[in-house]
């Protein structure tokens, strides 16, 4: 359905690159489709033979990793690394031993506080897996999520954060102190018809955190099935959670898509937070974001706030939330409601007029 093949006989890596930036050009204008400015993106992998293969079947297998090599390196172009094939038996051994993480229990939900800046307010805490593995320690997301997401195990394991997430609230219930938690959702979570019922179920309890769960989902993601997205997500606003778009400003999603997703929160990349005071490009996105989302009758969450001057900058600008590591890194959660008591909100200074 989106996946296309373009074959470039007696061609070499330089001229598919050049073939391949001339379909980016072409893609770049956004389509008119029905009343919607659609832009589309293409990720673009290239194999060449026999360099990277001799039978169709590993060019085909190897123009698939060149592919989830352009998407992870935003680049939208990558020629095939034969370094970032690990040997095969090798990789199932580590899905392997992830299924069995899971049911295992060697998972860890930890919790980053979000802030809302106008008050210093603690209001929600994001949930960040990380697997403690019994030889290798402490696995990050980003060594995993990816593996999990290409062997199915993406399924039980968001199953596991999903239920961790409530289980930690109907314990601060009990201790008074309930707070939202984020969890954040991948794209084949998404097309899981199963999912929305999980969440019911995990509602249906009344002592459970009901109202005290969000979702994340990536800017790419929501844009990646656009049509499917829509109707999950409209699905999970039905049954009263927020959501909140992730790493935006990465996805080029058309301001008109933007305001057709059931959205109540947009996060502004990192990135761009992080560039804010030395690029008048990142300050001017960061900017025009907050505007738009306001406009929007959306909220904002600018997330990778490492110091005091994200922070004030950020203020000034009317940003609705902060998250990072000048709040607080993310933490174990037996850890948070400690972090919690202790907190003394930030100040934030008088908004610019
Ligand atoms: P994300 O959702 O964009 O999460 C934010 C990442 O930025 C986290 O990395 C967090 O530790 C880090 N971070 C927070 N504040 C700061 C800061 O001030 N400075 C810097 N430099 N970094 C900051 P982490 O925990 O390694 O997670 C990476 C990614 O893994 C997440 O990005 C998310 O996409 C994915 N991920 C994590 N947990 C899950 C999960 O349960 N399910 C799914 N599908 N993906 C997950
Ligand atoms: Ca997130
Ligand atoms: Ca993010």
């Amino acid at each position: 359905g989106d996946e296309f093949a373009l074959l470039l006989p007696g061609g070499d890596a330089q001229a598919a690159q050049a073939l391949a930036r001339r379909v980016h050009e072409v893609l770049a204008p956004p389509f008119a489709i029905a009343d919607l400015a659609l832009d589309v993106t293409a990720r673009i992998g290239i194999v060449l033979y026999p360099e990277h293969g001799l039978t169709p079947h590993d060019l085909f297998r190897h123009v698939d990793m060149a592919v989830r090599q352009a998407r992870k390196l935003g680049t939208g172009l990558a020629v095939y690394d034969p370094q970032l094939n690990p040997a095969p038996t090798q990789r199932l051994t580590f899905a392997g031993e992830l299924r069995r993480a899971i049911e295992n229990g060697e998972l860890v939900l930890y919790l980053q506080p979000k802030v809302e800046m106008a008050s210093g307010r603690v209001c929600g805490a994001e949930g960040l897996v990380r697997w403690l593995h019994p030889q290798r320690g402490m696995i990050p997301p980003g060594e995993f999520i990816d593996l999990a997401e290409r062997t199915g195990l993406i399924r039980p394991l968001s199953a596991w954060v999903l239920e961790t997430a409530f289980q930690l609230n109907k314990h601060w219930r009990q201790r008074d102190r309930p707070l939202p938690i984020a969890v954040n959702l991948s794209a084949r979570n998404l097309r899981d018809e199963s999912l929305p019922e999980l969440i019911r179920q995990l509602q249906s309890d009344p002592h459970d955190g009901q109202g005290l769960l969000e979702i994340e989902i990536t800017e790419s993601t929501a844009m990646e099935d656009p049509e499917f997205a829509l109707r999950v997500l409209h699905e999970l606003r039905a049954l009263g959670i927020p959501l909140h778009i992730d790493d935006f400003g990465t996805g080029y999603s058309s301001l008109s898509y933007l305001q057709k997703l059931p959205v109540d929160c947009i996060k502004i990349d990192q990135s761009f937070v992080r560039n804010m005071a030395s690029s008048k490009d990142s300050a001017l996105i960061v900017r025009s974001t907050i505007d738009l989302a306001h406009d929007l009758g959306r909220k904002v969450v600018a997330e990778g706030v490492e110091t005091r001057q994200h922070w004030e900058q950020l203020a000034a600008l009317g940003c609705d939330m902060a998250q990072g590591y000048y709040i607080a890194r993310p933490m174990p959660s037996e850890a948070f409601q400690g972090w919690l008591r202790d907190y003394q909100p930030l100040a934030t200074p008088p908004a610019a007029p």
